[in-house]
């Protein structure tokens, strides 16, 4: 019989409403043997079936949950079902080009919590955060490469997740060797991914669609684009005619994939600079420097609740800097990744920098990551990118 983990009496509302993730706190008991990474059937202090999921002892998320029908198997049959359904949506986001790139599974946004799959031209990049998943690797990789005929997979792990979900993986190849450096194509533009050696799983793809939206408005502007990595807001900024375009990032390696790409694109008017992005805004507003616009697309500040509070005045202190920076009619771009931290809260330091520094600030565009990340509605922390698009007066 499949092991039952119980929950709390009055525990079960968000597992009945299809919420993924059931922390150490909502259990009151486990019944039979469950081993970490086997299934577990999630029941009510009555009995009653709520959903099936992968159990792990050594996490707070003591089980993710993948199906809500009771005595379907989290077999290969179930896995293939899932990924097929994941690789249709790409399709019809017309992002399966060969020479293209998107996210190709998405984690919680996906029914896989845990597991999020990048395809670059004909390699795809894996990452586990769970590991449940983790254990069914190389199952994975051969219902992958199935699924999608490619080249290589490879994979790619985050710093903190082995402690966080007992996890002991390394970055490598599952199938075929390690990837050379791939340009890949990105609504006419060209991009340079290391897959093995770049950050996250080699390129941010989530921003697709927020670069174009950005550039539209960018025309005729100089730009500051803050934590640029490899340069894709300003490239594409450029590219639709700002004339021109500073690029900061604290990552030398991060600087030359950018400039590697304004040659690839044959674009000018790009300089890049190293420097701590609050240091150097802070330079240029002594300075008295005025740009058309300045994106702020910082890493994730907060990786837990606990952090909620630092990362908003991390927040506050760069739309502080970023106003004092952006011309009468100019824009900021503000993308905020952390999960914990909600679009309304950027609002509300929108609002605050508006009173403090007794300026208009209109909010143009609200928009969140390209449609290969789609966000589970049942798992409103699967929203996890924000980009605010607002125009100061
Ligand atoms: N805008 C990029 C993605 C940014 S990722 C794109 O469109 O692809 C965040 C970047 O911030 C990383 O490249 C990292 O090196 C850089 N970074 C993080 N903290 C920084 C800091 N304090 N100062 C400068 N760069 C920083």
């Amino acid at each position: 019989m499949t092991p039952r983990v119980v929950v709390h009496s009055g525990r079960a509302k968000p597992f009945y409403g299809r919420h993924p993730w059931v922390f150490v706190g909502a259990v009151q008991r486990t019944e039979g043997e469950a081993a970490d990474g086997a299934e577990v059937d999630l029941v009510s202090h009555t009995g009653a079936f709520i959903a099936r999921g992968l159990y792990n002892g050594r996490s707070k998320v003591r089980v993710r949950l993948y199906s809500w029908q009771d005595g379907e198997a989290l077999d290969d049959e179930f896995l293939r079902a899932r990924l097929r359904n994941a690789v249709a949506l790409r399709r019809d986001l017309g992002l399966m080009q060969p020479d293209g790139a998107c996210r190709l599974v998405n984690s919680e946004g996906d029914g896989l919590s845990g597991l999020t799959v990048d395809r670059y031209c004909d390699w795809l990049s894996v990452q586990f955060t769970g590991l449940g998943l983790a254990e069914r690797r190389e199952r994975i990789a051969e219902l992958l490469a199935e699924l999608v005929p490619c080249a290589g997979i490879y994979l790619r792990t985050e710093k903190g997740i082995g402690q966080l979900e007992g996890l002991s993986l390394s970055d490598g190849p599952l199938r075929g060797g390690t990837p050379p450096p791939l340009t890949i194509v990105e609504t006419g533009m060209r991009f340079m991914v290391n897959l093995a050696e770049g950050q996250k799983t080699g390129y941010y793809l989530d921003q697709r669609d927020n670069r174009l939206a950005a550039a539209r408005l960018l025309v005729g502007r100089r730009v500051l684009d803050a934590f640029c990595y490899s340069g894709g807001f300003g490239l594409r900024a450029r590219q639709h005619g700002a004339v021109e375009v500073i690029g900061i990032d604290g990552s030398e390696a991060a600087l030359s994939l950018a400039r590697e790409n304004a040659a690839l694109n044959h674009l000018d008017g790009l300089t890049y600079v190293k420097a701590d992005v609050f240091d150097e805004l802070d330079r240029r507003v002594k300075n008295r420097e005025r740009f058309g616009a300045v994106v702020l697309d910082p890493p994730k500040f907060a990786r837990a609740k606990s952090g909620v509070e630092e990362a908003l005045r991390g927040y506050r202190r760069l739309l502080s800097l970023a106003v004092r920076l952006v011309e009468p009619g100019g824009y900021v771009v503000m993308c905020c990744c952390s999960g914990r931290v909600t679009s309304e809260q950027i609002e509300e330091l929108m609002a605050q920098t508006a009173a403090d520094q007794r300026r208009d600030i209109q909010l143009i565009e609200r928009r969140g990551a390209a449609g290969d990340h789609p966000v589970s509605v049942s798992c409103p922390e699967s929203h996890y990118l924000k980009c605010l698009i607002a125009r100061v007066g």
